[in-house]
């Protein structure tokens, strides 16, 4: 498979559901029969992966158009490694836990109720379980969060998960994506009063938002009427 050193770059989009890019060039072989090519690569990787040749730059253009429309990517396994989470789980800690509310189950409805109304999702199903449980989650097969924390950051990131799931139609990344920690980041701004600055630079110090200054792909406005 080409390497990033031997193409000849014209594009690059950041997703950062996938931590990855979506890259078209030309391969810098001049014998190449097919030397357009696009394909994929991981934020730190140098090769691409899944790539497809063209003849010419018309079919390339075509191509890569048509990749971006049905917001393609390869189900490489190198894209699902979760290596963000635990970095995230500190960054919460060390900078949003110490300045989170006490929730009620009642607040915790109406919180799902209205963030769900907002970002346009069904609102998923609350399992509240006793303080000492094990572990709070959000489950996509049933759409549901089983709750034992009694925060408002804690219940905010499950509901994170359900948004984001939602967005990642295609599943192409990590569930603590940088996509999902720019999500969260909203919610914890909108939801819990947390500053954007504040949220931005504490995250940053993590390295959790991925790649910020490439050209970045988007996930589509008109799903999110409030946006
Ligand atoms: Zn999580």
């Amino acid at each position: 498979m080409p390497k990033m050193k031997d193409i000849t770059v014209f594009r690059e989009l950041y997703d950062p559901h996938a931590d990855g890019y979506l890259v078209t060039g030309r391969l810098k072989d001049e014998s190449a029969p097919k030397p357009y090519i696009m394909g994929w690569r991981r934020r730190h990787g140098q090769t691409l992966i899944e790539p497809r040749s063209y003849s010419s730059k018309g079919w390339l253009t075509r191509s890569f158009r048509e990749a971006l429309e049905n917001d393609e990517w390869p189900h490489d396994r190198q894209f699902f490694n979760d290596r963000h989470k635990d970095r995230l789980y500190r960054w919460e800690d060390q900078y949003l836990a110490p300045h989170t509310q006490r929730i009620s189950e009642k607040q915790a409805r109406q919180l799902i109720k209205d963030v769900s109304k907002d970002y346009g999702i069904e609102p998923p199903a609350l399992r509240w379980r006793a303080e000492n449980a094990s572990s709070s989650f959000y489950l996509g097969q049933d759409h549901s969060i089983t709750f034992h924390h009694r925060d408002r950051v804690s219940l905010l990131h499950e509901i994170g998960h359900a948004i984001h799931g939602q967005n990642d139609e295609n599943d192409k990344g990590a569930h603590h994506s940088p996509a999902f920690t720019r999500i969260v980041m909203e919610l914890y701004h909108k939801y819990a009063g947390f500053r954007l600055d504040y949220l931005m630079v504490t995250a940053n110090i993590h390295n959790l938002l991925g790649d910020m200054k490439s050209e970045q792909i988007i996930f589509d406005p008109t799903k999110h009427p409030k946006f």
